[in-house]
């Protein structure tokens, strides 16, 4: 069986290791255009800042690992178009140019994503950054040295991330998003108030609800921003406004999201039988909704290119969608969320109510305890968890993995406060916060009113 993979960075190299493992017998070939494979983007800001010296750590494999597993990874090489009808591939070596045909048995599409990239005066200065790789990143870390004012567009995890690290350099940072809040995809405004608050504190600019309209430059090089709402001088900017999926080689071929991303069923197969896809490419199953939609995220891709391994033959092992769970630091505060926010929830038409609750992480007798604000957002008619948000200087993230799997579970707010959860002063309290949240909620629920403004400040003692 011949297995053609093409591109290499999470979805891909899971996708090897997991084909090579089920299938021995088979004859797999990778073709990444790039010089690398499987680059941790989520390190990008963490270099930049200075955290992680050596960029050479943000890898985990390569094509000596691929080749002990017995697959043959062709780096600098580009699928220029795929024929699924034939079963063929076109490629180009890119750096003897020469162009040859490929054949398969089973194509995997592990193709990922790239940075959006508006249309617009003074895109193409020198200094306007994109942040999605190894070579970005190291433009970044190059380009920054030199740089006294950057901006950064786009004010979601990965613009978050590199404000703050461009602040630890000492850089004058600007935050530009045209939504009037920072992080407005994963936190509600309870959470991104004191997000916002912090990045002031920090000397960061905040320019928010406001659309960039282009670039001038001189001699070259950008110098400014131009938005709706007035002009910010920069030495460099990093556009971090989001992902497309590069799925143009399928185009026609398969079914697909209007977006371009690659529909795939629970075991990561298209609507051809011979194609399967995993990561950046596809759409994923949204269990909040159960609907299809594009959440590009590692936590995805490496799950996903495992599955295709595992379902290249025959469907074995079910994929369980995701609650597009993920966590940020910011500054001192760790903040994670899981499911829909409420204004998600809101917009998509769920009747739900919401309570956010402070409570101590540990028993106050305890020398140290730190607030921690949980958020649960909730179906009105039943108590279905949909979405949760955690913020506190305590590390508390774990606690929207613990609610990510209560949503995959359909989970509602009475099992999750009485749920079994242990205690031990180090930790927590006899009422662990998240049965805490349950119980607020089931109060939550006993009112009328279901609108926003009812979501309640609650505190328990212990
Ligand atoms: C700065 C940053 C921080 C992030 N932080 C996190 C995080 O903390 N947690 C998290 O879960 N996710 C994070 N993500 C998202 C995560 O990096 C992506 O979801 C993940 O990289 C997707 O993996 P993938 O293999 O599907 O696609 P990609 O990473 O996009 O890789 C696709 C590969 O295919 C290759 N390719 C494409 N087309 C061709 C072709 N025609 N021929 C040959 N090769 C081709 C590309 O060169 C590339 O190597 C972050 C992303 C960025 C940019």
């Amino acid at each position: 069986m011949k297995v053609a993979v093409i591109g290499c960075t999470h979805a891909g190299t899971a996708a090897v290791k997991s084909i090579a493992m089920q299938h021995p017998e088979a004859q797999i070939t990778v073709y990444e255009r790039n010089d690398n494979i499987s680059f941790l983007s989520c390190g990008i800001a963490l270099h930049v800042g200075g955290v992680v010296k050596d960029a050479g750590g943000l890898f985990y494999s390569n094509p000596e690992e691929l080749a002990g597993l017995g697959a043959v990874t062709r780096m600098r090489h580009e699928v220029l178009a795929v024929d699924t009808n034939a079963k063929t591939l076109n490629v180009r070596n890119l750096v003897t140019g020469e162009e040859f045909t490929d054949s398969y048995d089973k194509l995997v599409v592990t193709t990922g994503s790239w940075p959006v990239i508006p249309k617009m005066e003074g895109i193409d200065l020198d200094n306007v950054q994109l942040c999605k790789n190894y070579a970005h990143a190291q433009e970044i870390v190059a380009r920054a040295a030199d740089a006294e004012r950057i901006t950064v567009i786009g004010a979601g995890y990965i613009g978050i991330e590199l404000v703050e690290a461009f602040r630890e350099l000492g850089k004058q940072v600007t935050l530009i998003d045209n939504m009037d809040r920072v992080m407005a995809k994963y936190l509600d405004r309870d959470l991104t108030d004191l997000a916002e608050q912090t990045l002031k504190d920090r000397g960061v600019q905040l320019a928010l609800g406001r659309m960039v309209e282009g670039f001038r430059g001189s001699e070259g090089k950008v110098r400014e921003v131009v938005t709706t709402e007035g002009t910010f001088e920069a030495d460099m900017v990093v556009l971090c406004i989001g992902f497309r999926p590069g799925t143009d080689l399928l185009k026609g071929q398969v079914d697909m999201l209007p977006n371009g991303a690659i529909i795939v069923d629970d075991y990561m197969r298209t609507s051809n039988p011979d194609v399967l896809a995993a990561g950046d490419s596809c759409a994923v199953r949204y269990n909040p909704t159960g609907t299809a939609m594009y959440i590009p995220l590692a936590t995805n891709a490496v799950r996903m290119g495992t599955l295709a391994g595992m379902n290249l033959v025959q469907p074995t092992v079910r994929y369980q969608g995701t609650q597009g769970t993920s966590a940020i630091r910011l500054f001192d505060w760790n903040i994670a969320s899981t499911g829909m926010t409420e204004a998600a929830a809101l917009a998509a038409g769920l009747n739900v109510k919401t309570v956010t609750i402070h409570e101590n992480n540990r028993p106050e007798f305890m020398p140290t305890y730190d607030d921690v604000m949980l958020k649960l957002v909730f179906e009105a008619a039943g108590g279905r968890i949909v979405g949760a948000q955690v913020m506190s200087k305590a590390d508390m993230t774990q606690a929207a993995n613990t609610l990510s799997v209560c949503i995959q579970n359909r989970m509602t707010v009475q099992e999750l406060a009485f749920v079994d959860f242990f205690f031990q002063p180090h930790y927590n309290k006899p009422w662990n916060v998240l049965n805490t949240a349950g119980l607020a909620a089931m109060e939550e629920m006993k009112k009328e009113q279901t609108a926003p403004e009812a979501a309640v400040q609650t505190k328990l003692a212990v």
